[in-house]
């Protein structure tokens, strides 16, 4: 804790030094502060993550994260949440249709209007509207703003009100805006009621949204900071290999059973359609999701729980898709898998990296050789033996296995949170040492 804050002061320290050295230059300054984060940074790092013989971490260093509390809405708000979501659209298309306007003029008042200009436009429209505030017409024009220039375009898609192709209801607002009282909440001079309340204790959200899903159920979407738990794992490294077969194959061979909830529900779900319930075909859709992160979660859990560093691979379903495999691809949820035990590895200070996946079925995890299956061909092909080693392998977990040693050989993490080797003082790092007694042998 003490070399912690120690080093922290030194960091701040040197940066003040710099920038009373290089005040003249602009470029110079930025560079040396640069450096000094990025000293603050590895310093972090090997507090952090040294291993069984941890020290706590100082909390005042570690980084906070932003995790969003998803509560479900009582129903008897919904009709006033509905009215409030064509409110919020109206304004939307509004401040869509403006900025267009002024960004295709051919004159020289031609503009690209930023979210700050609109919301000066918009400035006094809160009283024209029964439901929506200043507060929301604000947080609709700084998100337009964002979105159009995330996309690059000179406008976007309309929000529709009515009919098959609506849009999803959406009512932003600020932090302030959301106050408690007492079980339930206040927003626009209406009092409302959500479902688990007891999770919205002690914490300070930031501005958020009530959002609808696509059953019609209205969530109210609150972003609050949490510090990461740190806690050492009674496991040192895990590899995990992302398949079809089984979701997920651990190198000391922990299965996740594949997820077929997809599969196992299209019978269902197309005699829904063809019955044309839709209502019903989008519930059924919401529980095939809702069991598929259920699964996800549990699994990574599990890892994080277990493992200090874990190393996945980088399996993509967006080449996967476009062949006959495309359900059971889309159907499997690597990606999600894989964002969990990012996020959840961040939050418990974990190390996670992602390692190319090529040739780790093919490599033999004993002794190198790439004697294993091959292509589509070889893909029922579960268990072989080497022919150079003779070592029997289990399809999955060698993968995992050759996946682990090549999160070995390159370091760098997702999370941030480098894993024990990396904080060996360079003088034991066995290449380095080489390298100096070469240069010393060569002088001499
Ligand atoms: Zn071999």
């Amino acid at each position: 804790m003490k070399s912690a804050i120690a080093a922290a002061q030194s960091v701040t320290r040197l940066e003040e030094l710099t920038t009373q050295c290089c005040g003249s230059s602009n470029r110079c300054a930025r560079a040396v502060s640069l450096i000094c984060s990025r000293i603050a940074f590895l310093y972090k790092d090997t507090i952090y993550c040294s291993g069984q013989s941890a020290r706590a971490p100082d909390n005042a260093l570690m980084p906070d994260f932003i995790r969003t509390l998803r509560l479900k809405v009582r129903p008897e708000f919904y009709p006033w949440l509905n009215a409030a979501a064509v409110e919020v659209n109206q304004t939307f298309n509004y401040v869509n249709e403006t900025s267009y306007a002024a960004a295709t003029r051919t004159d020289r008042k031609r503009k690209w209007l930023s979210g700050f200009d609109l919301c000066s436009l918009t400035a006094g429209a809160s009283e024209y509207f029964e439901h929506i505030g200043a507060d929301t017409i604000q947080r609709i024009c700084t998100e337009y703003a964002q979105k159009r220039s995330a996309a690059k375009r000179l406008k976007l898609r309309w929000r529709v009100s009515r009919g098959p192709r609506r849009s999803l209801g959406w009512v932003p607002f600020k932090a302030a805006s959301l106050k408690r009282k007492g079980n339930a909440l206040r927003f626009c001079g209406k009092t409302f009621r959500v479902f688990e309340r007891e999770r919205l204790d002690g914490v300070t959200w930031q501005q958020g949204c009530f959002a609808q899903d696509a059953v019609g159920d209205w969530w109210l979407c609150l972003p609050v900071k949490v510090t990461p738990e740190y806690s050492v794992a009674p496991k040192e490294v895990v590899g995990i290999d992302l398949g079809l077969k089984d979701a997920a194959v651990t190198s000391d061979g922990d299965r996740l059973e594949a997820i077929r909830f997809y599969r196992d529900a299209q019978h269902k779900l197309g005699m829904l359609q063809r019955r044309g319930h839709r209502r019903q075909a989008k519930r059924l859709h919401r529980r095939i999701r809702r069991r598929r992160q259920d699964a996800c979660h549990q699994f990574s859990r599990k890892i994080v729980d277990q493992y200090q560093n874990i190393v996945v691979g980088d399996v993509s379903s967006l080449k996967l898709v476009k062949t006959r495999m495309a359900t059971s691809v889309l159907d499997s949820g690597w990606g999600m898998l894989r964002q969990m035990l990012c996020d959840k590895g961040k939050y418990a200070c974990r190390s996670v990296q992602i390692v190319n996946e090529r040739n780790t079925t093919r490599a033999c995890s004993n002794c190198g050789s790439l004697t294993g299956p091959k292509g589509l061909k070889h893909l029922a092909v579960r268990t072989w033996v080497c022919v150079r080693c003779g070592v029997s392998h289990d399809r999955d977990v060698n993968a995992a296995r050759n996946i682990l040693a090549s999160g070995f050989r390159c370091g760098t993490s997702v999370s941030g949170n480098e894993s024990s080797p990396a904080e060996r003082p360079p003088s034991q790092i066995p290449y380095l040492r080489a390298a100096g007694s070469d240069a010393l042998q060569s002088a001499a």
